[in-house]
Formats: C-alpha cells, sequence, structure tokens
C-alpha cells in the first residue's frame, strides 16, 4: 500500500461522508463494468445504500444544508469529494425516493456538467471544467402537437439552438421524438447545467413524474425527469406548462418587478400559475394554480375532465364555440351559421362585425371569468394579473365583460387598487423561458441570470 493510499484510508476513516461516497462510486464503477444487469443491481444497491448512509446524517456534514436534502444538495456534496463523477448525477437520479425541494438555504451554485453521449455509452472521466460563459440550459415545452426544445446560454435570452418537432412524428414514440430534439438543440460547444421540460397536464413536480398529458395518453405516471437523467447524464427538471409560463412571465416577461403574481392562460383549455411573496406556488403534491378546473357554475357543461361547471367548460375557446353552436342549433341566427369549421378566433371576428350571438359568446365567456377572477384575488390577492392564450388575443371582447364582473363579484374595492390586468409578453415562448427558469431556480443560479 503506498502512502497516497494510506492517506486515503485514514481519510475514509476519519470522514464518514467521504467514506459512504466511495462505496457508492465503486458500486457504480462495477455495475457500468459488469452491463445492464448489475446496473439493476447497482439499483438495488443504491436503493439499500441509501439506507445504510442516513441521508439526513449525510446533510448533517454539510453547513450549507439543513434538515431536508434534495438532488442538488446530493451534488453538492459529492462535489466536495473529488473521487466522484459527473457519473454520480445517474446516481442520484436513482434515489427517487428523495424529493426534491428548496431547503430554502441555497446552495453552493457549482452544478455539474453534462455532456451528450453520442451512443448509450456512458462517458468516463472527469469533466475538464466549467467555462461559466459557455454554460447552457435546455429547455424544452411539450405542447398539444409539437415538442419543442431550445438550448439558452446562460448569458443571454436569446436561444442558440431552437428544434420542433411533431409529438407524434414518423414511427417514433414520443419518448424518442423528445430525445430527438434535445440532441438537436445540444450545443456543440460548452455544456450543459441542466434540463427542464414543461408538461401539458398534472405533474408531480417533486418526483419527477408526469401523472397524465391529454394529448399523450401513454404518459401516465411516467417518472420523465429521471429517465431524462439517464439519458443525457443530465440533471433534468419537469413542472406543470401554466406553472412555468407564469414562471416564465414573471421573470423574463410582463410581471417582471412583482411579487404576487396570478396568471392565467386562455385557449384550448385554461390553465393558471401563481406566485406568491417571489416563489412559484406549487402546493403539496406539486398541482396547485389548476385555476381552469375551479366550479364556476355547478349545473354548467362538463369540462374536459370530466366534471361540471368549471371555468374551462365555460370560457375557453372549444366552449365559446359550443356555445354559438349550441345556440344556432336552437334557432338563433348568426353570421357563423355557414362556417363548417368554427374556430374562437372566427366567432370573435363575428363579433367585430356585429355578429349578436357571437358578442354574446364572449359576454358570457367574459362574465364567468370575473367570477372566477374575484375569487382568485380573493385567495391570493395579486398585485398583477397576467393574461396569455390564443383566446386573450380577442382583447376587450373578453376582458371587458370580465372587468365588469370582476368589480361586481369582488368583496372589497381594496382588491382591485394598483392591479394591473395585462396580457402576456412571452407569447408562445413563454413555456421555453419557464422552463429555463425551473433549471435555474434548481441549481440556485438566478442571481447570474441576464437583464432581459
Ligand atoms: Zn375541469
Amino acid at each position: 500500500m503506498g502512502n497516497s493510499s494510506f492517506g486515503l484510508s485514514i481519510f475514509f476513516i476519519l470522514h464518514p461522508l467521504a467514506f459512504g461516497a466511495l462505496i457508492s462510486a465503486q458500486y457504480f464503477r462495477k455495475s457500468h463494468r459488469e452491463g445492464s444487469k448489475a446496473r439493476r443491481n447497482f439499483h438495488r444497491k443504491v436503493t439499500t445504500l441509501s439506507h445504510i448512509i442516513p441521508i439526513r446524517f449525510l446533510a448533517k456534514q454539510s453547513p450549507n444544508l439543513s434538515g431536508q436534502i434534495d438532488r442538488v444538495g446530493i451534488a453538492s456534496l459529492q462535489r466536495t469529494l473529488p473521487t466522484m463523477t459527473h457519473k454520480t448525477v445517474l446516481m442520484q437520479s436513482r434515489i427517487t425516493a428523495l424529493p426534491y425541494r428548496p431547503t430554502g438555504k441555497p446552495v453552493s451554485p457549482q452544478p455539474t456538467v453534462c455532456r451528450l453521449p453520442s451512443t448509450s455509452h456512458v462517458p468516463d472521466g472527469e469533466p475538464s471544467g466549467i467555462i461559466v460563459s459557455m454554460n447552457h440550459i435546455i429547455a424544452v415545452d411539450i405542447g398539444g402537437t409539437h415538442l419543442r426544445a431550445a438550448a439558452y446560454p446562460l448569458s443571454s435570452l436569446e436561444p442558440l439552438q431552437h428544434y420542433r418537432i411533431k409529438t407524434y412524428q414518423g414511427k417514433r414514440t414520443p419518448q424518442q421524438n423528445l430525445l430527438q430534439a434535445i440532441r438537436s438543440v445540444w450545443p456543440p460547444q460548452g455544456s450543459v447545467l441542466g434540463i427542464g421540460v414543461a408538461v401539458p397536464g398534472p405533474v408531480d413536480p417533486y418526483q419527477g413524474w408526469v401523472l397524465s398529458t391529454p394529448n399523450i395518453p401513454e404518459w401516465r405516471n411516467l417518472p420523465l425527469a429521471q429517465w431524462l437523467s439517464e439519458q443525457f447524464q443530465c440533471p433534468a427538471w419537469i413542472e406543470n406548462d401554466a406553472n412555468l409560463a407564469a414562471l416564465g412571465e414573471w421573470r423574463y416577461g410582463a410581471a417582471q418587478g412583482h411579487h404576487d403574481v396570478l396568471y392565467l392562460t386562455i385557449s384550448t383549455g385554461i390553465g393558471g400559475g401563481v406566485i406568491i411573496a417571489d416563489r412559484l406556488l406549487r402546493g403539496a403534491h406539486g398541482m396547485a394554480a389548476e385555476l381552469g378546473h375551479v366550479t364556476v357554475w355547478p349545473e354548467g357543461p362538463l369540462c374536459s375532465c370530466g366534471l361540471p361547471g368549471h371555468l374551462e367548460a365555460i370560457a375557453s375557446g372549444p366552449a365559446i364555440v359550443r356555445y354559438v353552436r349550441e345556440q344556432m342549433s336552437g334557432g338563433v341566427s348568426s353570421s357563423l351559421a355557414k362556417a363548417p369549421l368554427l374556430s374562437a378566433d372566427q366567432v370573435a371576428q363575428a363579433a367585430r362585425q356585429g355578429d349578436v350571438l357571437a358578442s354574446q359568446a364572449f359576454q358570457r365567456a367574459g362574465k364567468y371569468l370575473g367570477i372566477a377572477l374575484a375569487s382568485f384575488l380573493h385567495i391570493f390577492d395579486p398585485s398583477i394579473v397576467v393574461l396569455g392564450g390564443g383566446v386573450s388575443q380577442s382583447g376587450d371582447l373578453l376582458f371587458q365583460p370580465m372587468k365588469e364582473q370582476l368589480r361586481q363579484s369582488v368583496f372589497h374595492p381594496r382588491y382591485l387598487e394598483r392591479l394591473q390586468i395585462v396580457t402576456a409578453s412571452l407569447g408562445d415562448s413563454a413555456g421555453l423561458m419557464g422552463a429555463r427558469a425551473l433549471v435555474e431556480d434548481q441549481l440556485h443560479l438566478q442571481k447570474n441570470r441576464p437583464d432581459p
């Protein structure tokens, strides 16, 4: 045994944290050598390992962490140990039982550097070093029909690369198309610090699971963040797309400078996101701010979720169209009777040209939006309401009746003092910018963010 080995042994005896890390590194190396069967064994061993080395004990070893430890916290602990490489990102992604809620105390902002694996091969060796100006965040927005990915340099709000692909393009699965989208924007130079994904539908952002998505039925209870971490050897986080649009508009768009923000997107559905005291509201299950699924009319029409009288069932684009169709089939005349395919945009155009039924459709949608918005003010008391989504483009057709109803429905006029009601400014980039902001938050990089 040489001097250096002897010194290492002493170090490991004296430092239980380092000892634990060496065990896990050895497990990983062994599993890597012996292939996929050993990887499965490794998974089990890591699960066991998390019991052998109490995580709370590890947390106590670090002055940067208190009580609860998260993924970034593990990465932070691992960075104190030269024996651990970026491969340990894979290990930390496998410890799925650990929630990664922010602890409140910032972790040292020295994120792991990821590299694009050319195949399924896991690259060996240490990263060659971090050059801050060449660091990137990869943001993904999983939309209704398309996937979009963008690589943002940390120093710029303009994406270096941008890629758009149909969710079901070719014979590939949505997951394969997602991989292709991320690979396509992976920066040829520099490094990637993390991947953020905006997902339509409910997710568990703490565990990184997609619970369900309306347009990708096979994605049910899918551990998407863990899977992406394994595919790219890179930390990955997911979040509901409306929550991320709220985060994006707050940090980079129409709601900058506000501390309490309510974001509502009105398009084929109605989604929401809320910033409270400079933090995105997530809730106990990560499912907070589903503002389209509040009941505004218990006897009202069925929502896409199957329940009656939700705001989305009355004020979304399809709901406006449905109302016009129902009225026309009941004998009400309208210039829209000749339109074979009807959209909310067409209804808006007809309303502007004086069509009475089309105007009534927007009056009705605006009224219920106002009822819901008053309740949102009572609950969240924001200083700004940001309205996004395609139907918001109809402007005063919708906003006028909404504001009128809002004034009638708030129980105290104080809620409306200095309240700003504005349209979103990031357009269809809100989800991508929010996904970028999500990674910044998880890696505690927002202090270094570029000015918009
Ligand atoms: Zn609903």
